[in-house]
């Protein structure tokens, strides 16, 4: 199936205000990324997406599973080819770069997989897995160098010197998952993009990996894309959030800022999800969000939410909701955003 009416001419500008003086350092520009099924069916994974990434920053990217976050995060890393739009890495174009064109970009652009248990080869070494970035790029002059660098690499995510002969399944979740970090930021990447990092970690190390995460990005000065779907880690870690629905941007602004004001009816779902251990404090009276996910085979006419949200028009149904600009880089896309901005979920 082709897109919705009217969507392949709209051009949407990339997410960022225009007195912002930060420098970007990725820069989306309507991104697409389509998949073709055996049944010669297109899953529209990814819809006209624009975005900055600004350096220095953690930008978290949130939605439900299924909504095409990691499938974003992958296509910004040119880990897949876009369908559709630019992406620009300090304003160099990348999409459409060949493998041999992208070598010199690639090594500023890591990425740190969801499943540690998944990610590391189980027949290297730590020592190997660890080292394999350096021999590709020849970081260092011989082995004995690689080895020390990737001590050194062991020593700044936690994982002691002694176990540099063991094998992945030697080793709990946390630990995989920090050798994971350590292989992503051994070519020193300017870009990490944590594809759920914690979400296959018991709660207990989560926030040991969150930490290590955020003392990484001090010491290293990395710019991070976090993708995820637990608001709470998303809270710790995030300086903006971008809120995504069925392959769609729909709001984008600074931590406190989407947290304390939300506008978009889904985001307000979103947040009034979150659980509260506080008996006192809990509301069990609030609204949770129903029904699934549209097919992003067939996705619904105008708002993309609109089978879902409660404050749908013949509008909503009809038209594509425009990101719009409500002040401070807080930009959301909803027709109705501004006279729902006081109604609480
Ligand atoms: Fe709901 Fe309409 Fe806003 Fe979409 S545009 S979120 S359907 S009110």
């Amino acid at each position: 199936m082709s897109r919705p009416a009217g969507e392949q001419e709209m051009k949407q500008e990339p997410l960022q205000d225009r007195n912002d003086t930060r420098e970007p350092l990725l820069v989306a520009e309507g991104v697409c990324k389509d998949f073709q099924t055996t049944k010669r069916q297109t899953v529209h994974a990814v819809s006209d997406v624009s975005l900055t990434i600004f350096q220095g920053e953690t930008l978290a990217l949130v939605g439900e599973s299924g909504c095409g976050k990691s499938t974003l995060g992958r296509t910004l890393l040119h880990l897949l080819p876009a369908t559709k739009g630019k992406i620009f890495f300090r304003g160099q174009e990348i999409t459409g770069m060949t493998e041999k064109e992208f070598r010199t970009v690639r090594r500023k652009m890591q990425m740190v997989f969801q499943d540690p248990y998944a990610s590391l080869n189980p027949r290297m070494t730590v020592r190997d897995i660890i080292a394999e970035p350096l021999e590709t790029y020849h970081v260092c002059g011989s082995k004995e160098e690689t080895t020390k660098e990737v001590l050194n690499l062991m020593s700044m995510v936690g994982v002691p010197g002694e176990f540099l002969n063991r094998y992945p399944h030697q080793f709990s979740g946390g630990q995989r998952q920090r050798i994971g970090i350590a292989r992503a930021i051994a070519l020193r990447p300017e870009l990490l993009v944590c594809d759920e990092p914690v979400s296959a970690l018991d709660v207990s190390v989560q926030s040991q990996v969150l930490n290590l995460l955020k003392k990484l990005k001090q010491e290293l000065n990395l710019t991070s894309l976090f993708i995820g779907h637990d608001l709470s880690v998303i809270n710790f870690v995030a300086d903006r959030v971008c809120v995504m629905f069925l392959g769609r941007i729909c709001e984008v602004a600074e931590k406190d800022e989407l947290y304390e004001r939300p506008l978009h009816p889904y985001t307000k779902f979103l947040l009034a999800a979150i659980p509260i251990a506080d008996p006192h404090q809990r509301n069990d009276d609030r609204s949770l969000l129903e029904g699934e996910i549209p097919s992003p085979v067939n996705p619904p006419s105008g708002c993309y939410f609109h089978t879902r949200c409660p404050y749908a028009t013949d509008l909503c149904r009809r038209e594509k909701p425009e990101m719009k600009d409500y002040g401070n880089g807080h930009m959301a896309a909803c027709h109705r955003c501004e006279e729902l901005q006081n109604t609480e979920i």
